[in-house]
């Protein structure tokens, strides 16, 4: 047992298998059990100094470096698919666990030095990263290789493939000096690129309004020290999101409402807006000289969607799709505005949806949210899901002893396969909030599964970075429905990462596609609103006979969609407007983002003035997930659709084959094979836009 160097309150939040049990096994127990299998349990050096982190890098970068020079030395002649590809997937892999490890470092340590170190190491390593995939010596091996057309298969054709397609992306294949052209054109996009973020994050907003012209918001917010700026003096920071939404939702002066939006709508206008047009003509450029027909195209090469068309039919047949819904959405949230005003013609605008949408389902639901978390202690959600996950993708979980906890209450898991016994891969908790931690919810790889050259498969290692309440006066964490929701989504994200079987650490586990890697977590979102699934573990904690009554989920549920399309409609607008200014233009025209931008906004949701810019103040734009932003809605989509094979099995969200299907043909295939062939498998059928709009209420669904 060593749960005594834990503080009181901490112990209360352990799981109960830790409580008077048999003393927790170790990792090198789970070694000793990985061999037979030919896998290997490997134990995280984790660093425990800034200058362990600062010699951790030197030594990653020195090998790698030794390594890359070694690959670049060969003869042509007589390289090989191994000593070429599967070297070059090597190098990446083994620098990328010390890269990772710092990063989970950076966000999770107690020491500011430890995080100040892993982020400055992580950034150098990141340079370095780039240099590399620059080396005209590297490429020319790796052509010569697969010019000869190797005989391989499946996973690793794959990788031949994938590896000369990023080579070719960076120019690699155009003659010397349009390559040179293009590097200098990267070389130009990416400060700009930056700028735009930091215009960005650096934009601000602050209205002054008095009390009367905040009607509506609630006291406690208004109360807050930077809000209460003075006798009768309110600051809002439009730039400071709660803030503004706050005010957009709650405040039922019109006046109020419509300066916040259109600050909202100016935000970094001034500098973003002949940036982004810079931008864009730059892309747009690059793109033309890489032998693409628009940017869209290019960035969506290495996306499920493959090409801006395809992407932007999507979201445009989506648009036309749930029009109806938002027909009656908008058709409700009038009606509440023409009793409001007394005004029969009144209509709703970009200034004031978000108000209506809020009363709509503040009159129309009465549901005390708070009220539930008394069904959602800690502990039992967390054993709960566990005992979900072990049964239905056949896994079994437990405790060891954690050979390096940063911080208090941090615990280290095993998974293992139910049935043979194969370890599978470890998992880190660090499940409450600490000064100086990543303060959303995300599961973080920590060490790809990868095959390594010796034959001998590495087993992933994951973190699981959470920020649950602290339990309080004697009470236990409670969680709110919504945090229930996202351990179950981020947890599905470890899962998919524990049970690969990829080979190659450039497939394996999440690396997937990004218009697809929430996919199936948000499908299991689906789980914590299912009576079936929360009466297995969800129970007031005071009297546990007591469960979530049916008609409370039943209202979660309607909450949930009451107004979704007008939240699905303002998202389509975002992913249209991203497609549609990355979409094909010709060689040097000039760009309007503005213009373009807000009309193609407004043909999607509530139309916005000329004048305004919200294009100017979208992060998505500045790179990373440009020409992506339709990729949360086509997630979304196939979540759906998937959710429909545990709907329509036996038993339902529980269903075990469904979930030994899901792990198999999803989870464990990573990206070693196109992920429309893996979703076929688990679907039984191609993908269907059907169960999407049926979730979004929409009757008779008129499939693409
Ligand atoms: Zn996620």
């Amino acid at each position: 047992m060593r749960i005594h160097p834990y503080p009181a309150l901490v112990v209360l939040a352990l799981a109960p298998a830790m409580l008077g049990a048999a003393p927790l096994r170790t990792v090198a127990d789970l070694q000793a059990e990985a061999a037979p299998f030919k896998s290997e349990i490997r134990d995280i050096p984790f660093e425990t100094t800034p200058e362990q982190i600062v010699a951790s890098a030197n030594a990653a970068m020195a090998a790698g470096d030794k390594a890359i020079n070694e690959l670049a030395r060969q003869d042509p002649s007589k390289a090989t698919f191994e000593s070429t590809f599967v070297a070059l997937d090597t190098i990446g892999a083994d620098s990328g666990l010390v890269e990772s490890r710092i990063s989970f470092i950076q966000e999770t340590h107690p020491s500011k030095a430890m995080r100040d170190a892993a982020d400055e190491q992580g950034k150098r390593m990141q340079q370095w990263e780039i240099g590399n995939g620059y080396r005209e010596d590297v490429y020319a091996v790796l052509k010569a290789v697969a010019d000869r057309k190797p005989a391989v298969t499946g996973e690793d054709k794959r990788l031949l493939e994938f590896t000369m397609r990023d080579y070719r992306r960076e120019g690699f294949e155009l003659p010397p000096a349009e390559r040179k052209e293009v590097e200098a054109l990267f070389k130009e996009l990416s400060p700009l690129q930056t700028d735009f973020e930091t215009n960005v994050i650096s934009a601000r907003s602050p209205l002054v309004f008095t009390k009367a012209e905040l009607a509506g918001v609630p006291e406690a917010f208004l109360a807050q020290p930077g809000i209460k700026t003075g006798d009768d003096q309110y600051t809002i920071l439009v730039n400071v999101t709660p803030q503004r939404i706050m005010v957009e939702q709650r405040c039922s002066v019109a006046e109020t409402r419509k300066k916040v939006v259109l600050a909202e709508y100016h935000l970094a206008q001034e500098k973003n807006v002949p940036l982004l047009n810079k931008i864009v003509a730059l892309r747009n450029t690059i793109a033309l000289k890489l032998g693409y027909a628009s940017w869209d195209d290019y960035r969506i090469e290495t996306k499920m969607a493959k090409n801006g068309a395809t992407a932007t039919k999507f979201i445009e047949d989506l648009v036309k799709g749930i029009q109806p819904k938002f027909d009656a959405e908008v058709a409700e949230m009038r009606a509440l505005k023409v009793k409001e005003t007394g005004d029969p013609n009144a209509q709703i605008d970009y200034t004031d949806w978000r108000y209506y949408q809020n009363q709509l389902v503040l009159q129309k639901y009465t549901i005390d949210t708070e009220a539930l978390r008394v069904y959602f202690p800690y502990e039992k959600v967390l054993n709960g899901m566990f005992a979900i996950y072990q049964s239905i993708f056949g896994l079994k979980f437990e405790q060891l002893e954690a050979p390096h906890a940063w911080a208090d209450g941090v615990q280290l898991w095993a998974v293992t396969d139910a049935k043979s016994g194969e370890p599978m891969g470890l998992f880190y908790l660090d499940m409450f909030p600490r000064e100086g931690k990543y303060n959303h919810f995300a599961q973080a790889s920590i060490q790809p599964g990868r095959l390594l050259p010796s034959g001998v498969y590495l087993r992933p290692t994951v973190g699981l970075m959470c920020n649950f309440p602290r339990p309080a006066n004697g009470a236990p964490s409670l969680l709110a429905q919504e945090e229930v929701r996202t351990l179950f989504h981020e947890f599905g994200h470890a899962m998919h990462s524990l049970t690969t079987r990829a080979n190659r650490a450039y497939f394996s586990g999440t690396s997937v596609p990004r218009d697809f890697v929430e996919a199936p977590s948000q499908m299991l979102e689906n789980w914590t609103f299912d009576k079936a699934v929360l009466d297995t573990f969800a129970a007031d904690y005071r009297d546990p006979t007591k469960k979530i009554p049916a008609a409370t989920l039943d209202r979660l549920k309607e909450v949930r969609i009451a107004t979704i399309g007008v939240f699905y409609r303002r998202q389509f607008g975002v992913g249209l407007l991203d497609l549609r200014l990355h979409g094909p233009r010709a060689p040097g025209a000039p760009v309007d983002c503005q213009a373009e931008a807000n009309k193609a906004f407004s043909d999607c949701s509530f139309p916005v003035p000329a004048d305004t810019a919200m294009v100017a103040y979208i992060g998505h734009l500045a790179g990373g997930y440009d020409a992506g932003y339709y990729g949360y809605a086509w997630a979304d989509s196939i979540a759906a659709d998937m959710a429909t094979v545990f709907e329509n099995s036996p038993g339902g969200f529980l269903d075990k084959d469904a979930g030994m299907r899901l792990r198999n043909e999803i989870y464990a295939q990573g990206n070693a094979r196109e992920i429309d062939t893996s979703i076929e498998a688990f679907l039984g059928r191609p993908r269907s836009l059907a169960p999407f709009l049926k979730r979004l209420g929409i009757e008779q669904p008129k499939a693409p």
